[in-house]
Parts: C-alpha cells; sequence; structure tokens
C-alpha cells in the first residue's frame, strides 16, 4: 500500500478498489480500505496531512481504538503507552498482576503499576508469549521460563 501512496495526500487519489487490492488477503480488507481512505481525508482536512502524536486525538478517528491508538504513539512517535491485545490481557491476569475484565481496563492498570520503561516493550513481549507458550487454551507452563513467578490465576489445563 505504502509503494502505491506514502502520504494521506496520494492516498486520496487512489480508489477504494486499488487500497483493497493492495492489503488483500488482511480480513475486513474492504472496510479497511474504506477507513484508510476516510481517515486520510480527516488527516488533510483537519491535521495538515500528519498523524496526530496524542491517544485521545488518535481516537476519535474511525476504526482507531485504544489499541491502535496505543501502538501509533509508541511505535510511530516513541512516546509512553502500552499497547494491550489479547495477549498482554491474558497473561498479565494469569500472572495476578492485574485483575481486570476487558483490554481496556487492563491498559489503565498496567499504566498505574508497571514502571514507564517497560511499557512499550511489554506488547512484543507477550505477544511473543503468548504466540508460543501461553497460549489462551493449554499453556505450555511446563516449558515456561517464568513459572515459579505465576500464580497462574484462571488456567485449568497446562502442559
Ligand atoms: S506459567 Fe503458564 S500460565 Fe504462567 S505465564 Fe507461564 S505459560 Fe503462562
Amino acid at each position: 500500500m505504502f509503494a502505491l501512496a506514502d502520504t494521506p495526500e496520494k492516498m486520496l487519489t487512489l480508489t477504494p478498489a486499488q487500497i483493497e487490492r493492495a492489503i488483500y488477503p488482511v480480513g475486513f480488507y474492504k472496510t479497511k480500505a474504506q477507513t484508510v481512505l476516510d481517515i486520510s481525508r480527516v488527516l488533510v482536512e483537519k491535521y495538515d496531512g500528519r498523524v496526530p502524536d496524542e491517544i485521545d486525538e488518535l481516537l476519535i478517528l474511525k476504526g482507531v481504538g485504544r489499541k491502535t491508538a496505543n501502538l501509533v504513539v509508541t511505535q510511530g512517535f516513541q512516546k509512553p503507552g502500552i499497547c494491550v491485545d489479547t495477549h498482554v490481557h491474558r497473561i498479565s491476569n494469569r500472572w495476578g498482576y492485574v485483575r481486570t475484565k476487558t483490554p481496556e481496563e487492563t491498559e489503565m492498570a498496567l499504566r498505574a503499576k508497571l514502571p514507564q520503561p517497560y511499557w512499550i516493550e511489554i506488547n512484543d513481549l507477550l505477544v511473543a508469549m503468548g504466540q508460543t507458550i501461553c497460549h489462551p487454551t493449554s499453556p505450555k507452563c511446563s516449558l515456561c521460563p517464568i513459572e515459579q513467578y505465576c500464580a497462574k490465576i484462571g488456567v485449568v489445563r497446562s502442559r
């Protein structure tokens, strides 16, 4: 997609079909292509073609939730933020480090408890851990390097 258009202004010269072809086979590619155009239009009209670097401003954009907003400020701007996806939410609760019901609650709990130098890297670390060891069902606890520190909250079956 960025080979076709690497600015919001250039993106607006593309048709939805061109963007769909560029991002296929990502899920919901038709909806996402239209969202790319809608956001590009807002960025050009309200932000002089620049992506905002504040979470609250990013949340106003269509299709942008807290996970994406945190990802943009941390990866795009190297500003503090905690990107909480399903892995970060599940694993930090299994540890007993937080006790929360939703990723949004987990983000707020981690902001209150996790020292800021670790905010950005916790996402990369726990996504990798969730994909390889601490699976949603039947985590591989016998292979886990931090098993001794984990309360295994909610784990009913493990390997
Ligand atoms: S001990 Fe088991 S539940 Fe705890 S983090 Fe490791 S794999 Fe996950």
